[in-house]
C-alpha cells in the first residue's frame, strides 16, 4: 500500500508492479495502470505549469468518466486539494461552493459546463475552466490539448503532510444541504487500505460499479481496487440490464452499489438467463438494506453481498464485514481496523449502550474528517471536544463488535408518542413480490404529529393494491407502524449517487 502521505503515490506505485495490468475500462477508453498513471503525470505538470501550487483548490465535476480519474490523481500529485463536486448541482449551488473552496481551477464535462456557465463567471478566484471536451465553451481549454502540450516526463508526487487535507468531499445531501468535510492524506489511504484488506481485493478483481467517482464509495470503490491491482468497469450511470449485461461481459468478480441498484436488478427479468457465476463477492452500503435483498442476490449469484457503511465525513466506510469472517445479514459489520465505534445515548450523547439498545452511532480515530470546510458550528455540533463524530445514524451493537443501523436520527417519524422508523417498514414492504423499490416518509396528522406515508413502485409486470400492501405491513410489524397511505409512483427522487432522498418524496395527490 501506498504511504499515509498519498494517494497520490497510488498510480506510480501501481504502475511499477503491474504495468501492463488493465486498470480501468470506460465507454471510451481501456487504460493500464502504466497508461493512467502517465495521464496523471501529464495532468499534474500541466496544472503545476498554469500555476497550480500544494494547498490550491482543483474542482472537478461530470459523471463517472477517465478524464475525472486522471483528473483526480494528477491533482493530488501536485499537493492541491481536491474538491469533487455532485453534478446534481445547480448553477447557484456551484457557484456558492465554488466560491467557498476558493478553487483556482474547474475542470468539467461540456455538459455541466454548458448547464452552468453563465453561473461561472461570477466565481471570485476561479482562474481556469478545463472542459473534458472540446472547448466549446469560449472561457474553457479543452482538456485534450491540455494532456497533448504537457510534459510527458513521469511527476514526482509533492510530498505532503499526511495529516492535511487532501479532498473537501460534499455530503450526498440526502438529508439537507451538501457539507464540504475535509478528508486528510492519512484517512483516504487508511480506508481504501482497510478495504482493499477486508474485502481481500487482488489484481485477479473485476470489479463493475455505477457508483459516483465523486461520492466517497464510488472514490474507495476505484482506489481501494487499485491498490490490490485489480480492474475496475466504471458505468457512467446506472442501469440494471446494463449492469447485468456488464457483469457478464467482463467476468465480473465483484458489483459494488447501493441498496436500489440491487433491488432494480433483482426486478429486473434480464436477470433470469443471465450468468453472474464469476461474482465471488458484491458489495452493498449508502442506506439502510433489506435483508430479502441481500438473501435473493446471495442466492442468484452464489456468492456473499458483503454489506458496509460509510460517510463522507469518515473519507469513505467506518465498517463491514471482513470477507471470512460470519456475514451476519442486517448488520454493517465491524469498526475498521484503527477507528472506533460505539452506540451512545440520544439523550447524554455520552452513556454507551446496551447490546440491543438503539442509541446514536459515534466514529473516533485516524477517519474522522478534520471539519467542515469554512463551517467551524457545524465542525463543533458534529464534533465532540474528545474526538468523537456523530453520525446522526441510529444503530444498536450485539455485543461482540458487531452494529446495526436502525435508520437516520432525522428521518425518525413521532406518531402518537411512539418512534417510528422509515426503514424499519421499507424492508418488510420491499420483501413483497409486487414492490420494486419502496421509501417512507413522513406527513403531518392533526391527531398523531405525524404519520408515515409510503411510495411505492411497482415490480414490473406486477399490480399490487394498496390495501394488500397494507395487509402485509399488518402482519410484519406493529400496528402503530403500519404506513397510513401507500401511493403508488414511477420513480423514487434519488441523490447522485442513487440514494433515497426521503426529504423529496411528494404524494400524487399534493398540491405543487
Ligand atoms: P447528508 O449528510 O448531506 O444528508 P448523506 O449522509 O447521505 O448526506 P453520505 O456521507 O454520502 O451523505 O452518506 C452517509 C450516510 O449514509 C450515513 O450517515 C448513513 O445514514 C447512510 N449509510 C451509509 N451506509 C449505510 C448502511 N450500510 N446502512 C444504513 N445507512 C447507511
Ligand atoms: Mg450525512
Amino acid at each position: 500500500f501506498p504511504p499515509l502521505d498519498g494517494l497520490g503515490r497510488l498510480l506510480p506505485q501501481a504502475a511499477r508492479r503491474w504495468p501492463r495490468r488493465i486498470a480501468l475500462v470506460t465507454d471510451e477508453r481501456t487504460l493500464t495502470f502504466e497508461e493512467l498513471d502517465q495521464l496523471a503525470s501529464r495532468v499534474a505538470h500541466a496544472l503545476s505549469a498554469r500555476g497550480v501550487r500544494p494547498g490550491d483548490r482543483v474542482a472537478l465535476l461530470s459523471q463517472n468518466r477517465w478524464e475525472w480519474i486522471v483528473a483526480y490523481h494528477g491533482a493530488l500529485r501536485c499537493g492541491a486539494v481536491v474538491n469533487p463536486l455532485n453534478v446534481m448541482l445547480t448553477g447557484a449551488e456551484l457557484d456558492y461552493i465554488l466560491g467557498d473552496s476558493g478553487a483556482k481551477v474547474l475542470l468539467a464535462s461540456g455538459e455541466r459546463l454548458r448547464a452552468v456557465g453563465a453561473a461561472l463567471g461570477s466565481v471570485p478566484g476561479l482562474e481556469q475552466v478545463i472542459s473534458f471536451d472540446d472547448a466549446d465553451e469560449p472561457a474553457a481549454t479543452s482538456f485534450a490539448s491540455l494532456l497533448a502540450s504537457a510534459d510527458a516526463e513521469p511527476f514526482e508526487p509533492v510530498p505532503v503532510d499526511p495529516g492535511s487535507a487532501a479532498c473537501i468531499a460534499y455530503t450526498s445531501g440526502t438529508t439537507g444541504h451538501p457539507k464540504g468535510a475535509m478528508q486528510s492524506h492519512r484517512s483516504l489511504v487508511l480506508n481504501c487500505a482497510y478495504t482493499a484488506t477486508m474485502h481481500v481485493r487482488t489484481p485477479e478483481d473485476v470489479v463493475v460499479t455505477a457508483l459516483p467517482s465523486a461520492h466517497v464509495y464510488g472514490n474507495v470503490v476505484l482506489n481501494s481496487t487499485w491498490m490490490a491491482g485489480g480492474r475496475v468497469v466504471l458505468m457512467t450511470r446506472f442501469d440494471p440490464e446494463d449492469a447485468i449485461r456488464r457483469i457478464e461481459q467482463h467476468g465480473a468478480t465483484m458489483f459494488e452499489g447501493v441498496p436500489a441498484m440491487y433491488a432494480t436488478m433483482l426486478a429486473t427479468p434480464a436477470l433470469a438467463g443471465a450468468d453472474l457465476s464469476t461474482l465471488t463477492r458484491s458489495t452493498v452500503g449508502g442506506q439502510t438494506i433489506a435483508e430479502s435483498v441481500i438473501e435473493s442476490w446471495e442466492t442468484r449469484t452464489g456468492a456473499p453481498l458483503i454489506e458496509l457503511w460509510g460517510m463522507t465525513e469518515l473519507s469513505g466506510l467506518g465498517s463491514t464485514h471482513a470477507l471470512y469472517a460470519p456475514n451476519v445479514h442486517g448488520s454493517i459489520g465491524v469498526a475498521l481496523p484503527g477507528n472506533e465505534l460505539r452506540v451512545v445515548s440520544t439523550e447524554d450523547g455520552v452513556t454507551e449502550c446496551r447490546p440491543g439498545e438503539p442509541g446514536e452511532l459515534v466514529a473516533r480515530g485516524p477517519l474522522v474528517t478534520l471539519g467542515y470546510y469554512h463551517d467551524d458550528a457545524a465542525t463543533a455540533e458534529a464534533i465532540t471536544p474528545d474526538g468523537w463524530l456523530r453520525t446522526g445514524d441510529v444503530a444498536t451493537h450485539d455485543g461482540a463488535g458487531r452494529f446495526f443501523v436502525v435508520d437516520r436520527l432525522k428521518d425518525m417519524i413521532l406518531t402518537a408518542g411512539y418512534n417510528v422508523y422509515p426503514a424499519e417498514i421499507e424492508r418488510v414492504l420491499i420483501g413483497h413480490a409486487g414492490v420494486a423499490l419502496v421509501a417512507v416518509g413522513r406527513e403531518p396528522d392533526e391527531v398523531k404529529g405525524e404519520v408515515a406515508h409510503a411510495y411505492v413502485v411497482p415490480a414490473p409486470g406486477s399490480a399490487p393494491d394498496a390495501e394488500e400492501l397494507t395487509g402485509y405491513c399488518r402482519q410484519h410489524l406493529a400496528a402503530y407502524k403500519v404506513p397510513r397511505a401507500i401511493h403508488f409512483v414511477d420513480q423514487l427522487p434519488t441523490t447522485s449517487s442513487g440514494k433515497l432522498m426521503r426529504r423529496m418524496l411528494r404524494r400524487p395527490d399534493a398540491a405543487h
